[in-house]
């Protein structure tokens, strides 16, 4: 873990923050909501067969860790694809406050009092501030956003929707699986190598038939060329601490789901 990274406990949620971000945020763990069973306890989604009112009631949870209404928690909806959407008046509290109609594995926004939720179970959730522009992201990427440079397009959509000037960006990398577990066939390498060609290929270890991919290290990089210098990577596993996290490939799917949550503050609108 990386010393920047802490571990927080209250009220029984217990939570992960990172020093250089310098806004309200978290990643979640499993802990700290009320959901039971292999969902316990803290489960944030409503598609992995647990009861609507608990899902609810951990997001209730996170508002109040926040402190603002829960209807105004943002959800991304994650299809492996590289599109970002941006929240405003409109679309603040998708998923939440109004019925979830979008799919967009990244969003930004300048509204305050707004908590974007990003979710992880094994693949990478990073997020994004920009206090100079106070402008936020959330960005999920696994290998297919990665490959796809999902990452850097939320960087650039920033920029473009509010001006914020890469060099001022606070980014953390949040738990995720890393290469100690990441064991993939030849298609993840192969993906990688089509969009960023030998650049990727330090971040690409071969044992044999399989290969071992530093999915971080390719998200630091993808950020550092877009000129995000203030990268953290939290170093957490979520395979190796299967017991703190939910991991995708350590439950054979049959688990909960966590989310990486940012938001900046201001008067309550
Ligand atoms: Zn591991």
């Amino acid at each position: 873990m990386d010393q920047l990274i802490h571990r927080r406990e209250e009220n029984g949620l217990i939570y992960y923050t990172c020093d250089t971000i310098t806004t309200p945020h978290l990643f979640t763990t499993k802990f700290g909501g009320v959901s039971t069973g292999y969902l316990s306890s803290l489960n944030l989604g409503f598609n992995r067969g647990d009861e609507r009112e608990n899902v609810l009631k951990n997001y209730q949870i996170l508002a109040d860790h926040f402190g603002v209404p829960r209807e105004r928690m943002t959800m991304t909806k994650q299809v492996h694809g590289d599109c970002v959407r941006v929240v405003d008046e409109n679309t603040m509290g998708m998923g939440l406050g109004q019925p979830m109609s979008w799919q967009t594995d990244a969003i930004v926004t300048n509204l305050p009092n707004v908590p974007l939720c990003g979710y992880y179970a094994d693949c990478v959730v990073t997020l994004l501030h920009d206090p100079v522009s106070r402008s936020i992201g959330v960005c999920h990427s696994g290998w297919r956003g990665t490959a796809n440079g999902i990452l850097a397009k939320t960087v650039h959509t920033m920029q473009e929707q509010y001006g914020a000037q890469p060099e001022n960006i606070e980014a953390v990398i949040g738990p995720s699986i890393h290469s100690c577990c990441f064991e993939t066939d030849a298609d993840v390498p192969d993906a990688m190598r089509e969009t960023m060609g030998q650049a990727v290929e330090p971040f690409i270890e071969r044992r044999g038939a399989k290969y071992f991919i530093d999915l971080q290290g390719i998200n630091r990089m993808r950020l550092e060329d877009a000129g995000v210098k203030k990268v953290t990577d939290s170093g957490l596993c979520t395979k190796c601490m299967h017991d703190e996290f939910w991991s995708h490939r350590a439950t054979n799917g049959r688990r909960g789901v966590q989310a990486g949550i940012i938001m900046l503050e201001g008067e309550q609108s």
